[in-house]
């Protein structure tokens, strides 16, 4: 018993939770992010790479999810392994943890696995206490810099620690950071002073003493004056910042398991505010705005890193390149510290050939002595991704394959976004200027907190943010807004951040906006810009205009190096693009971007024309056959027009028409005004109309009288189409233009319906060839778009020349969700985590994805190559995308604007399949 007992305890003593780094030797590697977070796993990266990294270890995500698990209490081996890394850092560095001589001082960090920009928290200078301050201020012989670094300490460790993590939520201005930054900000009234430098010793020294009272009053506890509470207190609140409610709502946003957990960094301190010789910064080994491969970074003497990212003094560019004209006037850091700047050039070189990607870096200064305090992969908007995607593999530093996998389908959205119209931008009423750090233009209205901007976006209201900087409580007013403006703040403050990641358009650092937010009123040059009102930005130039000037739509076509990566991707896939279009117009936009082909042109569309609207209503009215083929008649010339001009925009591409779908009451008006209006129009009695409206009324119309059920019952509809089409083609083919007609019956639930349909077509097709003579070849086929189709997909494929998923329909129906009415609880369903994602943009993979499966299946026994397509909503939305190619389709079909996308995912899915099968 004692026996097994002991072997058992073995056993659990060996399981790590610390991993350690420092002096070129690490525990852990870059390939370890899963355990030791991103921060975590490269600062042991560069720590083998031999890069100056200062040493400490790292608590990993496994203890923060036991930490959960077990009621927020720690493994009980974990305190004797910190113990014993610590004194390792106490080794390296020549200096004890709470030794009052020459005490050792801590950072804690957190660290998940991908970067969550300011989502949690830190801590730095622990270990200072009263005890320990006079044996640094002997050792660093510069008191000032000590108290500074304490007043830094009291302030975060109080917020974070204190407050935060206790689960104290106070009103915005009372929360313990306000309170104390208030009566630093009255000291520097009070004494004259313009910035944190001016401060002296004796000044922080009163506002320390003045913090602690503070502290005891707000939080009705002391400041911890002992170094290893300080410690614990700090690693607890990093693991409880997990949780915290900036952490989960970011997470939901970018779709971020709870299950990843945070690791915990403590690192030993270095310090860039020890003097004039010190100095910290943040860059990026290129530009994470436009992509140039040029090294980019900002940086301040004399500072905390925090300095630099809360964008509390603005910084400087971190080299002569990378000034522009608003910053020209700055000293970089190549100019002041040439050397230094030439180790931090050598290195960011060198991690980014290691990593082979863009590196966000971030480094100190301390006394003349560079260190790196992290590196990871660089956040960037869509635009600079492309960019850098197509440039890394020009050097041949990555693989086309790769480049075409590194940037998401969706950045290329970006660049199908809109700009600042230049002639509207010239006469327009320039209101301030800032730093360009999300590019793009963007209108709305002024907006002064996230939840206002929350609010009224979802009301559908255009809203422009604008803070003096944004914190991580900002992020969900951030989300919702068109654009973000703050006064303060650099090219790497979080809203930069941030807002590079969504590819949102953003400024910052507009120094001239005065803002008021009690009165919510922006103060500049003279003028005054209140809540509501309209202003424009353009994120390229970084520059602020009033009121609402027109954008221009977007124009990849003159961006070479998004060219060569479409062109790359359609190397790469396999799967077909086409459009979902029903006028010329959207036609030949959409072959602009590259649809090879429509998929779904919804002829029900054509039929609201002002010029036709009244033949389609009187052919609903009719009560006799001959009644409605007169008012057919009347229809079929505008409906041949209509496919005349998108068949010669998509000449020798393929078009699939699709026959009416929906039930007739929709072509009718419905209040009682609107038919009167309509029965004098006419020329009808009221009543009549009335009396027809009334008859067309179902109660559940999306599973009523609509699709193929219209043709069964009113064969000379769907004979006039098909007449109109085959009449447009041959006129066409006549004038030697190609046309690849597709006809599509909607809604087959049983083949007999489509076997009606397809007589009906093919009689009436064969009919006009006749008459005019000509060849034409042309094909019928069916959507699938009910789980009926799907599971007789075997008899249907026996009668249908292709077909094309509705998916649409099919997850209406599939799911019993009706997709008019669903949207007033399914975004519940995702915000609660019921559902990963709406069903009704991402395809359902297990539900109705395993009935596309199905229906390829037998349908593909039948017909070893029916062509299959899809032309519901998911066509365009990667994830679907992908699902698709897994399945087999041929194609793909989507609104216009979103080809590229869907283009450039049918590459990736292409790419993720073929490494899956060669693993
Ligand atoms: C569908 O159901 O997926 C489809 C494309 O048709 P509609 O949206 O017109 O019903
Ligand atoms: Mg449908």
């Amino acid at each position: 018993m004692a026996k097994s007992t002991a072997k058992k305890s073995t056993k659990r003593t060996l399981r790590k939770y610390v991993y350690f780094f420092g002096a070129g030797k690490a525990d852990g590697k870059a390939e370890m992010k899963n355990l030791l977070g991103g921060k975590g796993a490269n600062l042991a990266e560069m720590t083998n790479l031999g890069i100056p990294v200062p040493p400490g270890f790292t608590i990993t995500t496994e203890v923060c999810t036991l930490y959960y698990k077990n009621n927020r209490k720690y493994p009980s081996e974990l305190k004797a392994q910190v113990d014993l890394a610590l004194s390792k850092v106490e080794k390296i560095m020549g200096k004890k943890f709470g030794d009052p001589a020459d005490p050792l001082l801590v950072s804690v960090r957190s660290g998940a696995r991908s970067s969550m920009p300011g989502m949690m928290e830190t801590v730095l200078n622990v270990g200072l206490t009263t005890k320990t301050i006079p044996g640094l201020i002997k050792k660093t012989n510069n008191d000032r810099f000590v108290y500074d670094a304490y007043r830094r300490l009291l302030m975060m460790y109080s917020d974070v620690v204190m407050e935060k993590a206790a689960g104290i939520e106070p009103e915005e201005t009372g929360g313990i950071r306000h309170k104390l930054e208030h009566s630093m900000d009255r000291l520097k009234k009070e004494k004259g002073y313009k910035s944190d430098t001016d401060l002296t010793v004796e000044d922080l020294k009163v506002l320390c003493e003045e913090f602690k009272v503070i502290i005891r009053q707000t939080l009705k506890k002391d400041f911890p004056d002992e170094p290893q509470e300080q410690l614990w207190g700090g690693v607890g609140a990093v693991f409880q910042s997990w949780m915290g409610k900036r952490a989960v709502s970011y997470r939901r946003i970018e779709k971020i398991p709870e299950e990843w957990g945070t690791a915990v960094n403590v690192q030993s301190m270095v310090f860039g505010n020890t003097g004039d010789n010190s100095a910290t910064g943040v860059a990026f080994t290129r530009n994470p705005a436009t992509g140039e491969n040029m090294f980019f970074g900002e940086w301040l003497p004399n500072a905390q890193g925090e300095d630099v990212v809360a964008g509390i003094r603005t910084p400087n560019p971190v080299n002569e390149a990378g000034k522009t004209d608003d910053t020209k006037h700055l000293p970089s850091l190549e100019s002041a510290m040439p050397k230094l700047y030439k180790q931090l050039f050598t290195i960011e070189k060198k991690l980014e050939r290691h990593y082979t990607d863009m590196q966000d870096i971030e480094f100190t200064i301390e006394d003349g002595r560079l260190w790196m305090l992290q590196t990871r992969v660089g956040k960037r908007n869509g635009q600079a991704a492309i960019r850098m995607a197509v440039e890394m593999a020009r050097q041949k530093l990555i693989s086309k394959e790769t480049a075409v996998l590194r940037v998401k389908p969706d950045q290329l959205d970006e660049l199908l976004h809109p700009s600042v119209d230049p002639a509207a931008e010239k006469k327009a009423v320039e209101l301030a200027k800032g730093l360009p750090a999300g590019p793009g233009g963007a209108i709305g209205r002024v907006t002064f907190t996230a939840d206002d901007a929350e609010e009224r976006a979802k009301k559908g209201e255009k809203i422009i943010l604008v803070r003096n900087e944004t914190s991580p409580e900002d992020v969900h007013g951030m989300h919702a807004a068109e654009a973000i403006l703050t006064a303060k703040g650099g090219m790497t403050s979080h809203a930069a951040l941030v807002a590079r990641g969504w590819g949102k358009c953003c400024i910052v650092g507009c120094s001239a906006l005065n803002i008021d937010v009690q009165k919510k009123e922006i103060h500049v040059n003279e003028r005054i810009v209140r809540e509501g009102d309209w202003i424009t930005l353009n994120g390229t130039k970084g520059r602020v205009y009033e009121g609402k000037l027109d954008l221009l739509p977007a124009d990849p076509d003159h961006n070479l190096w998004y060219k060569e990566l479409m062109k790359w991707a359609d190397q790469l896939r396999i799967l077909k693009v086409r459009t979902n279009a029903d006028t010329p117009n959207d036609a030949a936009v959409a072959r602009n971007f590259g649809a090879e082909g429509i998929g779904l042109c919804r002829t029900e569309h054509m039929f609201f024309g002002p010029d036709r609207i009244k033949a389609v209503r009187e052919m609903i009215l009719s009560e006799t056959v001959e009644g409605r083929k007169k008012a057919l008649a009347k229809l079929l010339p505008f409906q041949k027009v209509d496919f005349i001009g998108i068949f010669r925009a998509m000449a020798g591409l393929p078009v699939t028409i699709r026959l009416l779908d929906p039930p007739l009451h929709e072509f009718l008006p419905h209040t009682d005004k609107e038919l009167q209006e309509l029965a004098d129009e006419m020329g009808v009695p009221f009543d009549k109309l009335n009396a027809k409206n009334k008859s067309l009324h179902e109660f559940n119309p999306m599973l009523g009288h609509r699709g193929c059920r219209l043709g069964v019952t009113y064969p000379e509809i769907y004979e006039m189409q098909a007449q109109a089409i085959m009449e447009a083609a041959c006129e066409l083919t006549k004038e030697k233009v190609k046309v690849i007609p597709e006809i599509m019956i909607p809604l087959v639930g049983h083949v007999n319906e489509l076997v009606k349909m397809k007589e009906l077509t093919v009689s009436t097709a064969e009919r006009v060839k006749r008459e005019f003579g000509v060849k034409v070849p042309y094909t019928v086929g069916t959507m699938i778009e009910l789980p009926r189709a799907c599971m007789t997909s075997d008899e249907i494929a026996a009668e249908a020349d292709f077909y094309s998923f509705g998916t649409n329909d099919l997850t209406q129906t599939v799911y019993g969700l009706s997709r008019d009415d669903a949207g007033r609880f399914l975004p519940f369903y995702v915000e609660n985590g019921l559902l990963k994602d709406d069903p009704f943009i991402t395809i359902d993979q297990n539900g109705v994805g395993s009935f596309m499966k199905i229906a390829v299946e037998k349908g593909r026994k039948v017909k070893k190559d029916l062509k299959m397509g899809i032309c519901g909503e998911h066509g365009g939305e990667p994830k679907s995308v992908e699902f698709c190619h897994a399945i087999g389709l041929d194609y793909v079909s989507c609104s216009p604007f979103r080809v590229p996308i869907a283009r450039f995912a049918a590459a990736q899915a292409a790419l993720k399949d073929k490494k899956k099968k060669t693993k």
